[in-house]
């Protein structure tokens, strides 16, 4: 059977994600309807992923569907936000059933656990480009903001850090992960989990956040330059995984925390929160399994600083990727 733009839409996207009361009108007239809660404000984010420039041309439709919501409920943890809905405009070369109930599955599951549904999009034919908008909620006049880090606030990161830039730049050597460690960083790239409770519990407690796609130094130095402060973060105090690690020791590779600082795609939540806040970030932290480390302090003096073992200063190329950079 041939596919029309409309059998796809009915048979991949019309019950997508989790089922919600404040849903009217979802996939199927010509826009959604949906109830606002009246004491909420509305947090949106949107991120297009193109294949060959987010992810690996060969990378699974599974993980391509589940990575472009994703990266999307990533902003919105970063903002404190409670996601409620997405929208979805897919742009694929061929209606190819197999490709599009597995790209279909892996965003579905991901959006029913994250209590997400899909309540429209666009169709189209063309090289593989994937957008997805979300939309979620916060308290009137809660949202955690990049610019909101003060002097003497304490830095800190969930989870770890390097693992997905690891697994994309041994993918770009002609890798395919065999060992347990390579698969942990392959799944760490093509499936990353975004930290929505921790961002929910940071409300209140963190001044500042972001969740670092670019890479920390990249994605801290937006949080610098909003609130008008620099930094200084301790190399050695990085959270490394055991499996980065690892690979890095079976490669050779000296400068892991160094390939940390910079590595993009991990999607974990950069946040700055007052000294005296510690005991409570930390005390929230443990109920969550990826933990967080408190890496580096704000100071008033503008830029970011980075500290090595022996008290000398790194010195590093700032940048994150940029797609109309200079090649
Ligand atoms: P129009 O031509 O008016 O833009 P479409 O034919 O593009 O309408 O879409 C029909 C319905 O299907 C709309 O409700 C739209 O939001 C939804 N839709 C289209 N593509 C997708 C998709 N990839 N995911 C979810 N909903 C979609
Ligand atoms: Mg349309």
């Amino acid at each position: 059977m041939i596919l029309s733009e409309f059998d796809i839409i009915r048979r991949y996207f019309a019950a997508a994600g989790a089922r919600r009361d404040d849903v009217a009108v979802g996939v199927g007239d010509d826009a959604a309807v949906v109830d606002v809660p009246p004491d909420r404000q509305l947090v949106l984010a949107m991120d297009t992923l193109v294949s060959g420039v987010h992810f690996p041309e060969e990378t699974r439709a599974e993980d391509i569907g589940h990575k472009a919501l994703a990266v999307n409920l990533s902003d919105l943890a970063a903002m404190g936000a409670e996601p409620a809905w997405a929208t979805l405009a897919l742009t694929a070369p061929r209606n190819d059933p197999a490709w599009l109930a597995a790209f279909a599955e892996g965003f579905s599951a991901l959006a029913r656990e994250a209590g997400v549904q899909l309540i429209g999009g666009d169709t189209t034919r063309g090289p593989l480009t994937v957008t997805v908008q979300v939309h979620g909620f916060v308290p009137r006049g809660q949202a955690v903001l990049r610019s909101g880090a003060r002097p003497g606030d304490v830095i800190y990161v969930s989870g770890s850090l390097g693992d997905a830039g690891l697994a994309l730049r041994r993918w770009q050597q002609g890798w395919s992960p065999i060992s347990v460690d390579e698969q942990y960083l392959a799944t760490r790239l093509n499936r990353p989990v975004p930290r929505l409770q921790e961002g929910r519990a940071l409300r209140g407690l963190a001044g500042a956040m972001i969740d670092i796609s670019d890479g920390l130094a990249a994605d801290l130095g937006h949080i610098l330059e909003a609130s008008g402060v620099g930094a200084t973060l301790q190399l050695d105090a990085l959270p490394l995984s055991p499996a980065f690690q690892r690979v890095c020791a079976a490669m050779g590779e000296t400068q892991g925390a160094r390939l940390a600082l910079g590595a993009g795609d991990d999607y974990e939540l950069c946040f700055t929160a007052p000294a005296a806040h510690r005991e409570q970030v930390e005390r929230q932290f443990a109920a969550f399994g990826c933990g967080c480390r408190a890496i580096g302090v704000i100071e008033e003096r503008p830029g970011l600083r980075v500290r090595q073992s022996d008290g000398s200063p790194l010195v590093f190329e700032h940048g994150g990727y940029d797609h109309f950079a200079a090649p």
